[in-house]
């Protein structure tokens, strides 16, 4: 375990130095706001010595160099839109803030890319590609409020990533810096590469945990011109998951496929002030399908409403964007249902997802607690929202650790794995120990040995280093 150094106020001076005073931040408000990200269980809040919010990629560089001169940690920091305690400063030290890093630096129309900073909000970047009549395909529910890195940091997932992919299939290179301080562009902007080993494809993902991405050039897609979502309603639970696998092999090659039980329905349904039909006794499906070509929309609007009719769909109806309001504030819903909750995500195979959903809800039966279930179902990728409500806390970690330790063995006996998009954090370290194979855990640790010696960089997260 690696004995770091206290903030002193050398370590503030060289700071100041490095990055401007007015970009040192020691006062107790500044360092309450950090303690968290959307973490909402005190249990898990750690309050950082110092934030510093870097200028530029030397800036950030000269910062890591400081860190591992006294043996400080560093946080890195985007929106703080984290649901797996990914931004927390659990080991105290700095958090180093990303967000004035913020410029879209260039858009190429014609060679379809764009060179964006690290602190770029992710949906001022699908907006310029709009303008342009191009895609940036990354689109996590939290883009309104997330940045680039922070996506390129956990390669966040989303509502297009059936179609498209994740994050990290978004993005041609990344600057970097590492943990040692040293800066780097990782990747390139080529359609293939054999050249040695895709360490940008190491770095995405990894959490903060080996290195800073600084700025990132990123791929554009042409932009469909015909869309149609729609909005397939069942009151059996069962046969509105069935209709994923139906669907996926129909070949329609939708851009989203979202499942909400009805907990979520009613809850998101009440935040957002919209009525939908079957709001009582409905779990929704949302399907989205994206073309070049209006006969061939019209062609899929046909086949979709028949593959959701003949898997049981009570309703099948156009949706307006009413639904992905009411889709986009399921997690903000449960805010207000119970103060503390804990947002779970896990992933199984495409073909795994009806099953998953179907036994795990039945599983959950045995618990006091409530489970809203959201999936981003064509990728097999579930989010179970638990709520605390009245519980007391020994009971709640006690049914947490019963239920998790239920539904992650059943999770890995599908083939699954413990995230699909929203990372290990600090929140399933224990678990991720746990379930991981012990020689892939050794490898991990020393690619995390060879880049971070100091163990400087987001110590604390994703697994023991
Ligand atoms: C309402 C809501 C909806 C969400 N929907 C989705 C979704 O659909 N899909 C999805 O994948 N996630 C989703 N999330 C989770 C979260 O938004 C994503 O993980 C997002 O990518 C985090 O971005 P951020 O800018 O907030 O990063 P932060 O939360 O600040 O950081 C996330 C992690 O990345 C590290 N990090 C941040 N910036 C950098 C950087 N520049 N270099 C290196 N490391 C860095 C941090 O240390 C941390 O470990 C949702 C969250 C909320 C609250």
């Amino acid at each position: 375990m690696t004995k770091y150094n206290p903030v002193t106020e050398e370590v503030l001076e060289a700071l100041r130095a490095a990055v401007g005073e007015e970009n040192v931040k020691v006062d107790a408000e500044t360092l309450d706001r950090y303690k968290t990200d959307e973490e909402t269980d005190p249990h898990y809040h750690h309050l950082p010595e110092v934030v510093v919010l870097p200028g530029s990629t030397e800036e950030v560089a000269a910062v890591m160099k400081i860190a591992n001169k006294y043996l400080v940690p560093v946080t890195p920091r985007s929106a703080g839109t984290s649901v797996s305690c990914g931004a927390v400063p659990v080991c105290g030290g700095i958090v180093l803030l990303l967000e004035r890093m913020d410029k879209i630096i260039e858009l190429n129309a014609d060679a379809m890319y764009m060179v964006v900073e690290a602190g770029a909000r992710t949906v001022e970047i699908q907006q310029k590609a709009n303008e342009a009549g191009l895609l940036y395909a990354g689109d996590p529910c939290s883009a309104e409020s997330c940045l680039i890195g922070g996506n390129i940091a956990t390669n966040a997932g989303g509502n297009k990533a059936v179609r498209y992919g994740t994050t990290r299939h978004q993005v041609y290179s990344i600057e970097v810096v590492t943990p040692t301080g040293e800066i780097v562009e990782l990747g390139s902007r080529l359609k293939k590469c054999s050249t040695g080993y895709c360490l940008e494809q190491l770095v995405m993902g990894s959490e903060g945990t080996l290195g800073i991405i600084t700025k990132a050039t990123l791929k554009l897609l042409p932009l469909c011109p015909y869309k149609i979502d729609i909005l397939a309603i069942f009151t059996d639970v069962n046969k509105a998951v069935d209709l994923v696998p139906n669907l996926i092999k129909a070949g329609l090659n939708p851009t989203s496929v979202e499942f909400m039980d009805n907990n979520f329905v009613r809850a998101a349904s009440d935040y957002s002030e919209i009525r939908l039909p079957h709001y009582e006794d409905g779990s929704y499906v949302i399907v989205t399908v994206e073309t070049f070509n209006e006969d061939e929309l019209d062609m899929k609007m046909e086949q979709l409403d028949e593959i959701c009719t003949a898997s049981g769909a009570t309703d099948v109806l156009e949706a307006d964007e009413r639904v992905w309001k009411v889709r986009r504030n399921c997690l903000e819903a449960t805010r207000l249902l119970s103060k503390v909750s804990t947002s779970d995500d896990l992933v199984v195979p495409v073909d795994k997802i009806a099953v998953c959903i179907e036994h795990l809800t039945e599983v959950s039966k045995n618990y006091s607690f409530k489970l809203f279930t959201l999936a981003h179902a064509g990728d097999g990728n579930l989010h179970f929202q638990i709520l605390k409500g009245e519980m007391s806390d020994e009971q709640w970690e006690d049914e947490l650790q019963r239920f998790h330790a239920e539904a992650y063995a059943y999770v890995y006996s599908l083939g699954g794995r413990l995230s699909g998009e929203h990372g290990i954090g600090a929140k399933k370290l224990p678990a991720m120990e746990t379930y991981t194979n012990p020689v892939e855990m050794e490898i991990m640790r020393s690619i995390k040995h060879a880049m971070d010696p100091n163990n400087i960089l987001n110590p604390g997260k994703v697994f023991n280093a």
